[in-house]
């Protein structure tokens, strides 16, 4: 098994380098996929998520690179209130993977920490009062987060189907939300960060979708539509670009 995944590791690497040396332009949205998703490692990987341990290079050095430029009302709010949603996923995911041993929970866990802290460093950069400063896990300055965190936490507890439909609620949630949020955002730094958190929120869809199928069950998208649903589902595991990209 270890060495399966060290071969599935290893081809990604392959190809994440071979994709990076093409684009060194830093900060980018475009994406590529790797191949082949009728590849039974293909598929070990996206339904462990052991997929994205390649992609853990770059991080929030685009960040640093791109200028500050003056925040307005929407975009303040939109870091404050994410800062608090990545958190979230962070917290359900955390407590889910004490309660199930599949580790696409533990391995999400991580991407969702370096989600929130990307946020956290564009909430620094621009001096704004981090909602989160003295974090405790499962507490939320947001009461909607609250409320939303304690429903999530108790429906995933009931089972693990239910944990993985709590997975794809919360990327489908991400996806919306921070769609949304960028349509009122111009500022270069906070779209990079957050189109890379809604390709790490695609990637996550696609895996909580996988594992939900793969444990006899369904899913109904309840925020984005279905069309984009089905879209990214039936597309593959994206990677990023340069020097700027989350998992
Ligand atoms: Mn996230
Ligand atoms: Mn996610």
């Amino acid at each position: 098994m270890k060495a399966r995944k060290n071969v599935t590791i290893g081809m990604f690497l392959v190809m994440g380098l071979s994709f990076m040396v093409l684009s060194l332009n830093g900060c980018t949205k475009e994406t590529t996929a790797v191949p082949a998703s009728a590849d039974s490692r293909y598929k070990d990987a996206l339904l462990n998520y052991t997929i994205a341990d390649t992609t853990l290079t770059g991080g929030l050095s685009c960040i640093d690179s791109l200028p500050v430029e003056s925040l307005n009302e929407s975009e303040s709010e939109a870091l404050v209130f994410m800062r608090e949603e990545e958190l979230l996923a962070h917290d359900v995911y955390l407590t889910l993977s004490q309660l199930y041993t599949k580790p696409i929970f533990r391995n999400i866990t991580r991407s969702e920490q370096q989600h929130t802290d990307a946020i956290k460093t564009l909430i620094l950069k621009y001096s704004l009062v981090d909602p989160a400063a003295n974090h405790v896990t499962g507490a939320f300055s947001n009461q909607d987060l609250q409320t939303l965190y304690n429903s999530l936490v108790a429906l995933g507890s009931s089972s693990l189907l239910n944990a993985l439909t709590v997975g794809a609620t919360i990327e489908d949630l991400d996806i919306k939300d921070l769609k949304d949020h960028l349509l009122t955002i111009d500022n270069q730094d906070i779209t990079c960060v957050f189109n890379n958190l809604m390709r790490g929120s695609r990637n996550h869809l696609r895996a909580f979708y996988a594992n939900i199928k793969f444990t006899g069950g369904t899913y109904t998208p309840q925020f984005i539509t279905q069309g984009e649903f089905d879209a990214i589902v039936n597309s593959e595991h994206e990677t990023g670009l340069g020097n700027c990209h989350f998992n």
